[in-house]
């Protein structure tokens, strides 16, 4: 529940006043209790942490550094009460059953000087963050800053290189989604001899990491685990490319129990067995790469659509394998 305008100007008012001529703890703590929040946040590279990381009891010696040694009442009343009052002022907010704390915007009671004392304060982890921030060329929505991703405890996430100012923050699902969208997701090719008739085939995938680590090589190393991604792993799109090429055919193998989608030998028809044949394709193309020749073998460039590999689908492939995300 959010408080009236005339109360948050009353309390806001209040709130300034203290800053000026302190009459009590309750503002510092106030402000402990919002920086530590901010703190953890910048610490994930945006403006969101799981609330558990901001527990009172947690905040506990952040919030009561060099005012008591250690509180004589209820402490976890006293953060919760300045948590209560930052929510109710609009700073912050809590999201997914009280389970994501967010914050909204900077504290604008506090007098010069100020923001910066606290910041130097509850700032060391997020330097330290800062350092290994990986900068690329998307940009963000909002203000046409570069995104940066970032590593916190909860997996990677992309935030804007403005924030404070800007508090932006996507997912990694959702920028390379947006990057697949754009430029379209391409599906190789490579000649390769059959194992069966031993006669040179055309073997066929979607390598979406390969699309991704052109574009922006930067982001080669931390999204490594898209690798595993290829023909077979998007349904939606292998149904289209089953009905668009013969030599795609989705096969039921019953020693894995599962069906799956390979490139079948025009000449004999036998099936290429779909992870090592496509590993060996993964292989050569990573080696045409690295020579620059990639282009090369780049069969189509397959349009990304919600009709073609929904948003969604994309997103819960990727938060699978990194062992669902934060965001
Ligand atoms: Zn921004
Ligand atoms: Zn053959």
């Amino acid at each position: 529940m959010k408080w009236s305008r005339a109360k948050i100007q009353q309390k806001w008012s209040y709130f300034r006043k203290q800053r000026e001529t302190p009459s009590g703890n309750f503002t510092e703590f106030v402000v402990r209790t919002y920086y530590s929040i901010d703190r953890c946040c910048r610490e994930l590279g945006g403006n969101r942490c799981p609330s558990e990381l901001v527990s009172s009891r947690r905040i506990k010696d952040a919030v009561y550094d060099g005012i008591y040694p250690e509180p004589d009442h209820d402490y976890d009343g006293v953060i919760g009460d300045c948590k209560k009052h930052l929510t109710e002022m609009g700073y912050l907010h809590t999201e997914e059953d009280g389970s994501i704390t967010v914050i909204d915007k900077p504290l604008d009671f506090l007098l010069p000087g100020e923001h910066e004392a606290y910041l130097a304060r509850f700032g060391q982890e997020a330097r330290r963050v800062d350092k290994t921030a990986v900068r690329v060329g998307v940009r963000c929505a909002s203000c046409g800053g570069q995104l940066v991703l970032r590593s916190g405890r909860y997996g990677l996430f992309f935030g804007c290189e403005r924030f404070p100012q800007c508090k932006t923050v996507r997912s990694v699902a959702d920028v390379t989604y947006d990057m697949l969208e754009t430029a379209g997701l391409r599906l190789y090719s490579v000649t390769r001899p059959c194992w069966k008739c031993m006669r040179d085939i055309e073997v066929m995938s979607y390598f979406p990491y390969l699309d991704l680590a052109e574009m922006e090589p930067e982001l080669a190393r931390p999204l490594e685990k898209l690798e595993v991604l290829r023909l077979s792993a998007l349904p939606g799109l292998d149904e289209r490319l089953c009905r668009r090429y013969v030599t795609l055919r989705e096969r039921y193998s019953k020693k894995a129990g599962f069906s799956y989608v390979g490139n079948s030998c025009p000449h004999c028809g036998a099936l290429q067995g779909s992870q090592m044949t496509l590993g060996k394709v993964y292989r050569d193309l990573r080696e045409y790469a690295a020579r620059g020749t990639l282009q090369e073998h780049v069969r189509e460039i397959l349009p990304v659509t919600e009709e073609t590999l929904p948003r969604e689908a994309w997103k819960k492939t990727v938060e699978y394998l990194f062992g669902g995300t934060l965001l």
